[in-house]
Order: structure tokens, then sequence, then C-alpha cells
């Protein structure tokens, strides 16, 4: 029986298209004892509740769980309910992706980065970003997100480079948590992870994710590409880290928060490993295991890259069996085609608006920017909202201003591809529910289990 939560912690039944007050108690009971991290990863979908008649009036089951975490879709479907009522001038950030350092140990083949942080060097003169000018920044983002109506917005570390190598990693992991309220996410390689750094993400962090090259020694020396072979980082080493991220954060308690997992992209050489993979990540005590196609590299024919019969098998029977291997969750790309994802196959389905740029913009370095597209990137007059100087108030300028309300009118017209068109389009879907009811007041969305 599928059953919703509302936001008083109240559980429904939801026998066919309306909720009911009754469930068990035993019912009762078992959705009581989840953590809030299951409460998040274990969510099965999006439904708007009229709740006069308690009819059910829409609902979405792709909510993508791990992608939003530690928030959810939940808390985009409420910012935008929100934002109809006229209850918030504008969305709040909700989701900032930070790319804060610009080196890198590792050599991957496929790496998105390389152009752009040779692009950033040479055109934004950005290497590194200095912690009390980046202190001052998040405050600022902080502040702004707050008095648009959220409390703690999810603050990605990521990109560019390794950042385990930033100095100031531990430091800025605890301020942002303790002075911004931010919930920290963060991902990387872990080959350069020290001590310190280790605690401080068991510590304050709510999503670690630990990016293998390939999912075995050998595909993972192959793809990583590392300088000095004779002090290689291994995946053994990589699985090492993790168990030791698993009783970090045992130490500290945070099993119900801190969601720890692993994430790969597709490679031949990883066929007849993805599930050996999960299986040891679900016995060290991890949550979670991506597998994810990445862009096809330029000039490069998709065609060439069929994934074959055992990896799509494979990666089949990984999707049904996770939870028996210990893994509280999975992502496998939906469509088992080929290996790569060619961004251009989606442009039939622009959304009409880009949500994305207002809720999710990234930090290059102090640069706030609309998205993470590489052309995005690039184009310094039509992208970036501008640089911060981390001063209280310039984000209304910044964003809310002249030149952020003009950025935003190019796009998406003038997008060739996007990189958020999920979250666009949910957005799309979530307004476009919503702006055809009579009375917002009398709605309210709920997570459905
Ligand atoms: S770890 Fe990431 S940034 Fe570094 S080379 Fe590999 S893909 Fe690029
Ligand atoms: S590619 Fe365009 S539409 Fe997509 S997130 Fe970026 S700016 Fe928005």
């Amino acid at each position: 029986m599928k059953i919703a939560i509302d936001k008083n912690n109240v559980v429904y039944s939801i026998p066919d298209k309306h909720i009911e007050n009754e469930v068990n108690e035993y019912i009762n009971r078992s959705i009581n004892f989840l953590n809030d991290k299951e409460r998040l990863m274990k969510a099965k979908s999006l439904i708007l509740v009229e709740k006069s008649t308690k009819k059910v009036i829409f609902e979405l089951s792709m909510i993508h769980n791990q992608h939003f975490y530690p928030l959810s879709i939940l808390d985009y479907a409420n910012v935008m309910l929100k934002k109809m009522k006229g209850e918030i001038s504008n969305f709040p950030i909700m989701s900032l992706d930070s790319h804060d350092y610009n080196f890198c140990d590792f050599n991957c083949k496929d790496c998105l980065a390389v152009d752009t942080r040779k692009w950033a060097k040479d055109n934004l003169n950005f290497t590194n970003f200095d912690i009390n000018h980046y202190k001052k920044v998040l405050k600022e983002i902080a502040r702004y997100s707050k008095k648009r109506g959220l409390d703690s917005l999810r603050f990605e570390m990521s990109g560019e480079g390794n950042p385990d190598m930033y100095p100031y990693r531990e430091e800025l992991i605890k301020y942002a948590k303790e002075e911004c309220n931010m919930r920290c996410v963060y991902i990387s390689s872990g080959s350069r992870l020290n001590e310190k750094t280790i605690d401080a993400l068991a510590k304050y962090a709510y999503y670690v994710r630990i990016s293998f090259p390939g999912v075995c020694n050998e595909a993972y020396s192959k793809y990583s590409i590392q300088k000095n072979k004779n002090q290689e980082f291994t995946y053994d080493d990589a699985m090492n880290l993790i168990q030791k991220l698993v009783d970090k954060r045992k130490e500290y308690g945070r099993e119900g928060e801190l969601m720890i997992g692993a994430r790969t992209c597709m490679r031949p050489e990883n066929v007849g490993e993805y599930i050996k993979t999960a299986k040891r990540l679900g016995e060290i005590g991890a949550d979670s295991f991506q597998i994810v196609k990445i862009l096809v590299p330029e000039g490069e024919e998709i065609e060439k890259y069929k994934l074959n019969k055992e990896a799509v098998l494979e990666l089949k029977q990984l999707n049904e069996n996770y939870k028996k291997y210990g893994l509280m969750h999975i992502q496998v790309p939906g469509k088992l085609d080929y290996m790569y994802y060619d961004r251009k196959l989606d442009d039939n389905y622009k959304p009409s608006q880009c949500y994305s740029s207002l809720v999710s913009p990234i930090l290059y370095g102090p640069n706030l920017v609309i998205c993470t597209h590489w052309e995005k990137i690039k184009d310094i007059k039509d992208s970036h909202y501008g640089k911060l100087l981390g001063k209280e108030q310039e984000l209304e300028e910044i964003i809310d201003g002249e030149n952020g309300c003009r950025i935003r009118k190019c796009v998406p017209e003038k997008c060739s591809s996007c990189c958020s068109i999920y979250d666009n389009q949910v957005m799309d879907l979530i307004r476009a529910q919503l702006s055809i009811l009579n009375d917002l007041n009398d709605v309210e969305f709920m997570l459905t289990y």
C-alpha cells in the first residue's frame, strides 16, 4: 500500500487518487522509525493534494532522490508554491555548486575540466579562491537564500580539480555548516583527503561521494592516468577511504543524515565489476552507488560506443538487487544503449524557462555563473552574474538587478543543449500544475512511500 506524509508528519494511505486519514499503527510506527536520510532517499514520488477534497491532483515519480540530497524534490516544489503565492520575491539559491580549486593530481581520460581550467586561468585570472574572501561570499549567499525562505541550502564542493587539495578545505566545511547553516556535499576521488578533512566531512557534511575512474584496480589505473606511477591511488585505496568515512560517521553518530556513496562512469573494463563493487560498498556500510554516462568526447561518434549485452544484463541485475547487496540507493542510466551521453539528443525537450539559473547557479571561484554548461562558463558577457566580493546585499543587485535579468532572458532559447534539463523540466511541470489551480492555499505537496 502506498502512503504519504504531510508537513506535520501525519501519515496517510492512498487507496486510489485520494489520501485517507487512517493508517494502521504498524505502518505509522515503521514510518516514524525512518531517519532523515531514509525519509529522503526512500521516497517514491511527489504528490500534490487538494486539502479540502483530499484528492491527489498531480503525481511525479521521477524524483531523483540522490541528485537532490540532502534536499529533495519536495523542497523545490514548496519553493515554487511559495513563489506563486507571492510569499517570496524571487527564488532562493537552493543548491550552490562551487568549483573552487583548479588543479588535479589525476589526468582522467575524458576529463571535462581540462579546457575550462585553462580558460579560467587565462580569462578570469582564477586558479585559487582566497579563504577569507570565500567565507564572506558563502555568508552573503546564505543570507540571500534565507531572506527568500530557505534556511539551509545545499553546498556542493566539486569539479574543475581535486577539491581534496584545497588547503583550507577542513576550515571551509566547518564554516559553511556552523556559520552559514549550509548542508555540505563533497565530491572527489578522495586521493588527497587528509585526516582532518575526513574528520570534518564525517562531522559536518551531508553527502560524500567518492568518484571512481574505474571499478577495479586495472580500470582505475588506466583511466585516472596518474603522473607518479609508483605512488598511485588505487581502487582499493578508495574503498579503504570509504570504509574510514563510514567508521568516522559512526563515531559521530551521523548515520541518519550523512550519506556516503560512490560513482563511476561506464567503461568497457568495468563490465563484470559493477556488482562486485556494489557488494563491496554494501558490506563496508556505504549507502549509494551511481553509474553514469559521461558526455561523448568532442569529435567522437556516439554510435561507436554501444553497450554490449553483458553490460546491460549486469546493470539491470544491479538495479534489481542493490538492496540485497546492502545498498540503500542505486542509480543506473535509464537508457542502457550507449556508454556515453550526447546532450544534443535532449534539444527537443527544452524547458520554457531556466529555473536552474536562479535556484542552482555555480560559483566559479568568486564568479557567479548561471550554469555549469561549458559554453556558459566561457560566455562572460551573457552568463556571468558577476564577481562576488562578499559584501552584504550585493546579491540583490547581481541576481535581481538589470544585468541578472538580462542574461536570464537569453536562456534557454540560446542554449544549444542543457546540463540541468531534468531540474528545469520538473520545475516547469510543477509550475504548470499550480498555475491552473484556483486556490493555492488549499494544496500541499507530500512525498509518498
Ligand atoms: S579527477 Fe576529475 S578533475 Fe581530476 S582529472 Fe579526473 S575527471 Fe578531471
Ligand atoms: S544550458 Fe541554458 S537552460 Fe540549461 S541550465 Fe544552462 S543556462 Fe539554463
